[in-house]
């Protein structure tokens, strides 16, 4: 099976919480949080048109600079997505250098900041290099289930967590999956080529069984043909949750396992040993072992802890060892004394 986006994690477990979803045949990328980018080249962050940033402690929100570095000279548009007071972390960041060299002749570079109010509402605001990063208020526009980005491919949504201050979790959800049979375009003489990247767009959008498909040397054929032939063949969407930074509490567990639920892949937070739960729930983080009792309970397929505490730097194996342990207790006992 071929997905739409390829997820890694940006840095090692020791490192910034970072996840990149980079799509499998062209050149666009999608990027969860922005603490240190350094391990990501160039060519890979000037891919990026989305990123989504969970909150505005400085490792999750540093990498900005590096990114608008990377960025500033090509005609593109940054568009930043994030929590309550995001439009004036960007406008921050941009404020605290002098852009004197900019002027309406300069490459047209444009980020939109896309502020979330944890409700229904997403306010833009756009930052242009041309108007040397001056901020204008674009308009509000009005969120359906905390969908913050949609594409005919995929959407991305969020959910926001305590963690001290709202932190936002992130699901990327593919529409639907739908793949070439090599083998049935053999043994109906199909060629391969871009007209396939089209008809899967065609699938992808619901577009009529009986409109037709051009195919380069072959008949024309009907969409609904292909995939009664099982030359396209669907499945169920891909989904891919990232969460940080998030303390262990009810209300938490209970809008992130939604979240979660059944997705392929959850890349989760867990930094601490149990033997630490203390100094974890003071800084509103999960253990080790609570993230993988989170995992448990929503029965991913997949899970990932990440965002290790640096005091344990060398003893990664016990905090891997407490997650493997809260994936086979889960979470029913947690809550019970
Ligand atoms: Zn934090
Ligand atoms: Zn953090």
């Amino acid at each position: 099976m071929v997905y739409l986006v390829q997820p890694r994690l940006v840095n090692e477990p020791f490192g910034d919480a970072g996840l990149l979803l980079d799509f499998s045949f062209k050149s666009r990328a999608i990027l969860f949080d922005l603490g240190d980018l350094v391990p990501l080249p160039a060519g890979t962050i000037s891919k990026i048109r989305q990123v989504f940033v969970s909150h505005m402690h400085m490792d999750h929100f540093a990498g900005f600079d590096r990114m608008l570095r990377l960025l500033l000279n090509r005609t593109a548009e940054l568009q930043v997505f994030g929590p309550p007071g995001l439009t004036d972390a960007v406008e921050g960041k941009l404020r605290s250098y002098t852009w004197n060299l900019l002027d309406e002749t300069s490459e047209d570079f444009t980020i939109i900041a896309a502020e979330w109010n944890l409700k229904d509402e997403l306010t833009r605001s756009r930052f242009k290099a041309r108007n040397k990063f001056g901020r204008e208020k674009l308009g509000v526009e009005a969120l359906a289930s905390r969908r913050l980005l949609m594409e005919p491919d995929f959407h991305v949504e969020a959910v926001a967590l305590d963690h001290g201050i709202p932190c936002l979790a992130f699901a990327f959800q593919e529409s639907l999956r739908v793949n070439v049979h090599k083998a049935r375009l053999d043994e109906l003489g199909l060629p391969v080529g871009p007209w396939l990247t089209e008809a899967k767009q065609l699938v992808r959008s619901h577009a009529d069984p009986d409109a037709i498909v051009t195919i380069p040397g072959h008949r024309d054929m009907k969409l609904g043909d292909l995939l009664s032939a099982k030359v396209l063949v669907t499945g169920p969407g891909e989904r891919i949750c990232y969460a940080t930074d998030l303390a262990f509490t009810e209300p938490n567990l209970s809008r992130l396992i939604a979240l979660a639920e059944g997705s392929d892949y959850l890349f989760i937070e867990g930094g601490f040993l149990d033997e630490d739960e203390a100094i974890a729930a003071s800084k509103h983080h999960l253990t080790a072992s609570q993230a993988g009792s989170v995992a448990a309970a929503a029965r991913v397929v997949r899970s990932v802890p990440m965002h290790f505490s640096p005091r344990y730097l060398g003893r990664e194996q016990l905090l891997l060892d407490e997650f493997q342990k809260g994936l086979t207790t889960g979470l029913a006992t947690r809550f019970s004394d």
